[in-house]
């Protein structure tokens, strides 16, 4: 057992490092450590790195009013350092869309590309190191014993007076099954669930005037994550409750400027799902989803092009790509089958009108060569109770970032590991 640490801070993604960079620059004297199953983060940070500085862009309103954000996104600004990209004739786009009774947020946004965002991570890493926290790679968080505060990782265990838990999305099953463990009480959360659609740029101008344009249509539904340049979608494995993987899309860009680019554009268009009685759980219907597209698609997500939807047949790997389908697709591990036969209705009906009306604010983004591929998931725990406003879930602990539902992005993970440094440094 190692000595006790004031606080734990576990994930290195943007609300755990930012948690550490909080609390070391009010009290130097602070023993911090920090861990990570992983060598780099795995999140946003070094996957395509877009950030929004923007309220309500990334802040869940159940958690974050204009006003708690506001000053917290000042100073996430000051360590990430943005350089915000420029838009232009978005109004065009704006007034079309208000004609349709959709909403084009204007968002002040950073680029850094997938490559760019690893560099920053380990930058990152290094100074909260030169501040004085221990950062260990490739460790584990595995257990909590919070009666008598000692975390159990798969090297040691580390006894803590506070304890931050940062796993993000990926983490979310981890978040959960600690919450259970812990006795920690929480309600059921939203899920996002959508396609990703991949098209040719020249089919979805609007990303050279504005590089991530965030589009919220009715039915809540909306763009998201808008990847160009050399932007590929990809694909992350989830374990589901049995032990059986699947498949969630996802997409991102390396930054611009360097090597030819794929001249694709990526971006998903999501439904926010949230499920009441008598269902108890929108990540378990969310994870069936999942496994029945792999079930469609042999183990892999689906893919099909507009041309074949709007026949209403499936895509063939044999017909895939020429003549009008005239790019091939940049995760060709997808199986071409037929969408409408693995998305709920009511789920569909709403994406396929938002994307109609997205056809008629930016014309072409519906050619027949565009792919839409099946299923994109956003999974977040449930929803801790929590005991304070600085995201304590049980005496002594603090969840927070994507995992915790606390956030949808990387501003907003950033901002809530120093709203929850507030509290351990009032705590302590
Ligand atoms: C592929 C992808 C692309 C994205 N692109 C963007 C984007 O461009 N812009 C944007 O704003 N958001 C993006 N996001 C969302 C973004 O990742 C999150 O909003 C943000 O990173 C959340 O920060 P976080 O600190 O909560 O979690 P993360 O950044 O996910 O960090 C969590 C860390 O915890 C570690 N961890 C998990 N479990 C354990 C454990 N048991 N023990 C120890 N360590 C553990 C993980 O290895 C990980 O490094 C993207 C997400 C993904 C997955």
């Amino acid at each position: 057992m190692t000595d006790r640490v004031d606080v734990l801070v576990v994930g290195t993604g943007p609300a755990g490092l930012s948690a550490v960079f909080s609390l070391l620059a009010a009290r130097h004297d602070l023993s911090v450590a920090a861990i990570d199953s992983s060598g780099v983060s795995t999140g946003g940070l070094c996957n395509d790195c877009k950030m929004n500085f923007t309220f309500p862009v990334g802040f869940p309103e159940e958690y974050w009013t204009a006003e708690q954000a506001a000053p917290l996104l000042g100073e996430t600004a000051s360590h990430l350092v943005p350089s915000i990209l420029p838009t232009r004739d978005v109004a065009v786009y704006t007034r079309r869309a208000e004609r349709l009774g959709v909403r084009l947020l204007e968002v002040r946004q950073s680029h850094l590309g997938t490559d760019g965002g690893v560099h920053l991570a380990h930058e990152l890493v290094k100074a909260v190191e030169d501040l004085g926290a221990a950062v260990s790679l490739h460790e584990t968080l595995l257990d909590v014993r919070a009666g008598e505060r000692v975390a159990v990782t798969d090297r040691r265990e580390i006894p803590y007076k506070a304890l931050v838990v940062a796993p993000g999305r990926r983490g979310f099953a981890f978040l959960q099954s600690l919450m259970d463990r812990t006795g920690i009480p929480y309600v059921d959360n939203v899920v996002d669930i959508g396609l990703r659609l991949e098209t040719r740029e020249a089919n979805y101008p609007v990303v050279r005037d504005y590089y991530d344009p965030k589009f919220l249509f009715p039915d809540r539904v909306r763009t998201f994550c808008t990847n160009s340049g050399d932007a590929h979608v990809v694909k992350e494995k989830y374990a589901g409750r049995e032990g059986r993987e699947w498949f969630s899309l996802n997409g991102h860009a390396f930054s611009s400027g360097r090597g030819t680019g794929t001249g694709l554009v990526n971006f998903a268009v999501l439904k926010t799902v949230r499920l009441t009685a008598p269902l108890a759980s929108g990540q378990e219907y969310a994870e069936m989803l999942g496994q029945l597209a792999m079930v469609m698609g042999g183990g892999q997500p689906l893919m099909q092009r507009v041309g074949d939807f709007r026949l209403g047949k499936r895509s063939r790997a044999e017909t895939f790509t020429g003549d009008l389908y005239d790019f091939a697709p940049t995760l060709a591990s997808c199986t071409p089958g037929d969408v409408s036969l693995a998305m709920p209705a009511k789920i569909l009906r709403a994406i396929w009108k938002s994307m109609k009306l997205l056809d008629t604010i930016v014309p072409g983004v519906l050619h027949p060569s565009t792919i839409m591929y099946w299923p994109e998931i956003k999974l977040y725990a449930n929803r801790p109770c929590f005991i304070d406003d600085s995201f304590q879930a049980a005496p002594g602990i603090w969840l927070i970032g994507d995992g915790a539902g606390t956030s949808r992005g990387i501003t907003a993970a950033w901002a809530s590991g120093i709203r929850a440094a507030h509290g351990i440094l009032a705590a302590l």
